[in-house]
Parts: C-alpha cells; structure tokens; sequence
C-alpha cells in the first residue's frame, strides 16, 4: 500500500465518453490529488491530505514539488521493432519524389525489410526496447509495436519474438502487432491474395500457437493491398480469433467503411478520410486513429480530427513512429501540433493518448486514474496542466510511475 502525492492537479480523465467531441470543463481535476497503490493498481484518488491522515508516513511517496498528473500516457500504433534509417528517402522526397516513386525505386518499406531482415533477435529486441525507453522517458507506459518489415513466415517469427524479448528489457508495456501484410514483398512470387494466403495458411496459426500476438494490421492503400483482398484477409482472421486494426485512407479513400464493416477496433491515418468517411466513423465503434507524424514527415495533410470528433466518432492519436514517414517519435510534441492545427480542446488531445487510445488497443485497465486500473502516472513539474500541450513537447515529464513504481525521475 502507497499513497503517491501530493498533485497539484490530478487529471482523472475519468467519467467522459468514448466518442464524440469534449470540452474542458468536462475534465475532472482533483485540486492536491493523491493516489493511492496497492499490488500495481489504482485503489482510490482524492484528495491527498484528507487521505495521508489514515496511512503511516512510510507507506508515503511523499512530493515535494508542484506537479501536474495524468494517466500514462499510451502509443497505440508504432513501428519501432525495426532496423536501419531512410534519412535517404527523405532527402529524396524534399527534392521532389513522392512517397509512392520512392517506393517503385526500391526505397520506402522494402528498404527498411532488407535491413530489418539482417539483424538478429537480439539486436531488434535491443533496438525495441531502447526506443520504448525514449518513449518511457516521455511519459508513454503503454507502447503498440507492430511487425512488418520481415514479410516472410520466418522473419516475421523473428520481429514477434524480438518484441516479446524487448518485454524483458523496458518497463513500457509492449503490445504486439501481425502487420504481416505491409505490402507485397518484392520477393514473393503471386498475387496480393496468393501473399495473404500464404501467411493466413503458414504465419498466422504460429503467431496464435506462440501467443506472439493476438492482433492484426493490414495495410489497404495504393502501392499496399486492395479492398477486396483485405477483406477476405480480415474475415478469415477474425475466425482464428485475432483482433482487427487497419492502416487506411492515408493516400486514397474507402477503407474505413471495411474498417467499420469487418468490426476493426481502430483504422489509422485517415489523411485522405473526407464527409463520406467521417460519417461512418462517427456511426460505428471503429475508432479513428490520427498520426500526426506522418504527416509532419511527409508534407501531407492531417486527418480530420475536428470534423471527426464533431461528428461523433471517437479519436485516439498515436506516434506511427517508423523509420520512413514518421521518424520523430514524439507522441506529446505530434499530439500537440495536431490539436493546435485542429483547434483539439485539451480534453480531446489528451483524451486521444489516454483512454481513448487504450480503446483502440482494447484495454480496459489503464489510460483512466480510477480504482482498479493499473497503476500507471505520469507527472509533469507545474501547477497548470495546459501548460504541457502549449509547450507542444518542450515540457518534459519528470517522474513516471508504472504499476505503482516511480521508473522515470528527474529533478
Ligand atoms: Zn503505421
């Protein structure tokens, strides 16, 4: 039992909808917050005087600054299990070429699957977990990791198990991702439905029978895969038992009806989504997923967020951190930018990397400081919590707490 405190504000997050747009006063603020901890998890939070007079000091982590707390904070889509760097193509793509050129010229996903395919378990898990530290250190206690960049049956084996073996080396809760359909590899010999085939028949029962990961991405764009065969691809997943995400609309449009249709938990980019696809957003369950950090990477507009929240539908923001179009890997900085160019209320960016990112990864016990979720806080040195989006990633936290211990703490 611990009593973690006192915060100067304690931002719950705690009592809002899952969709929909949010305003600020809607936040819940505990002026003084205290939180208390036992066996990882949330028991209680209130105010911290009221509750310091039933604990003995020992069982305080008393604080002696003034801080700013909100739930730690949760990447739901990146790409970090991987090897090399395409500083390259985005040279190439400032003087002129297009993601798309870049990609037919041998640059873009292959690339990165040809560096990715030479390193070893051991040297992907280190690259892993060392990027979720720096995630760590920004106050992100909850990390999506996805394969492809292997596209074999075995070099995706490989990516899993190095995401697995990072566990072991960060305190970041690492959720895998099968993203063995990025694209077709250059080296497969077939259609797309003849490549979705072979790792449906061959990669995806060894991914459930190793508990590699219960979750599968496909991306469904040009230059990636077709409507129709991501369809056929996502149904027959759902009855191994996988859950569904989707990269999708960031080039082209239509995606998210399937996203909606197939019972996908989120459909991420949506930089091309327009009035048709936020309408559908908004009438599903299916949550929208912005990733600034593409955009900011390769010149391209945002996703919609305000006409998304608007609408109705539910809006979690992620990293996409990758070594291609979103290199940046500041989930805080990206969050901000994106709420300043889509007048985001701070309700609705925070929301966007807490609960509502939680959401999209389907997890019920964290992204909300409530009794009973784990014990998962991130604490800024201030007194006004609209200071951290307004310093759109200056502002750095100085302690996190995972499960209930302090692993980030910085004077
Ligand atoms: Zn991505």
């Amino acid at each position: 039992m611990k009593l973690i405190g006192p915060f100067r504000q304690l931002i719950t997050m705690n009592g809002l909808p899952l969709q929909g747009a949010l305003s600020d006063d809607q936040l819940e603020v505990i002026p003084d917050g205290g939180i208390l901890v036992a066996d990882k998890k949330i028991l209680a939070t209130g105010n911290f005087n009221q509750m310091k007079s039933s604990y003995h000091p020992s069982e305080v982590e008393q604080l002696n600054a003034s801080y700013v707390a909100f739930p730690g904070l949760i990447d739901a889509h990146t790409h970090i299990c991987c090897n090399g760097s395409r500083a390259n193509d985005y040279a190439l793509r400032l003087s002129g070429k297009s993601y798309l050129e870049i990609a037919a010229q041998g640059g873009g996903i292959w690339d990165t699957v040809q560096k990715t395919r030479s390193a070893t378990v051991s040297e992907l898990a280190d690259k892993t977990a060392q990027r979720a530290n720096i995630l760590l250190k920004m106050g992100v206690t909850t990390v999506e990791v996805k394969s492809g960049y292997g596209l074999s049956v075995d070099q995706e084996l490989k990516i899993l198990e190095a995401i697995k073996k990072a566990q072991w080396e960060t305190s970041v809760t690492l959720i895998p991702t099968c993203l063995a359909a990025h694209i077709v590899p250059n080296d497969f010999t077939g259609t797309e439905t003849d490549y979705l085939d072979y790792i449906f028949k061959n990669l995806l029962p060894q991914v459930l029978e190793k508990k590699l990961s219960k979750r599968i991405d496909i991306f469904v764009d040009k230059g990636a895969f077709s409507i129709p065969a991501a369809r056929e691809y996502l149904l027959n997943a759902i009855v191994l038992g996988f859950e569904l995400t989707l990269h999708g609309d960031q080039f082209s449009t239509g995606v998210a009806q399937l996203a909606v249709e197939v019972g996908a938990l989120s459909i991420d980019h949506l930089e091309a989504a327009d009035e048709n696809e936020i309408a559908i957003l908004a009438k599903g369950t299916t949550i929208a997923v912005a990733l600034p950090g593409a955009s900011l990477g390769l010149g391209e507009p945002f996703a919609p967020a305000r006409k998304l929240l608007d609408a109705g539908a539910s809006l979690a923001i992620a990293s996409d951190w990758n070594p291609g179009s979103a290199p940046m890997g500041n989930l805080i900085a990206q969050a901000a930018i994106l709420g300043a160019k889509e007048r985001l209320t701070m309700a609705e960016t925070w929301a966007g990397i807490t609960f509502r990112a939680a959401a999209a990864l389907n997890l019920s016990d964290r992204g909300i400081l409530r009794s009973g979720n784990i014990a998962d806080i991130v604490a800024f040195r201030s007194d006004n919590y609209n200071e951290i989006l307004y310093q759109q990633g200056q502002l750095q936290p100085n302690k996190v707490w995972k499960n209930g211990f302090c692993v980030v703490n910085r004077k």
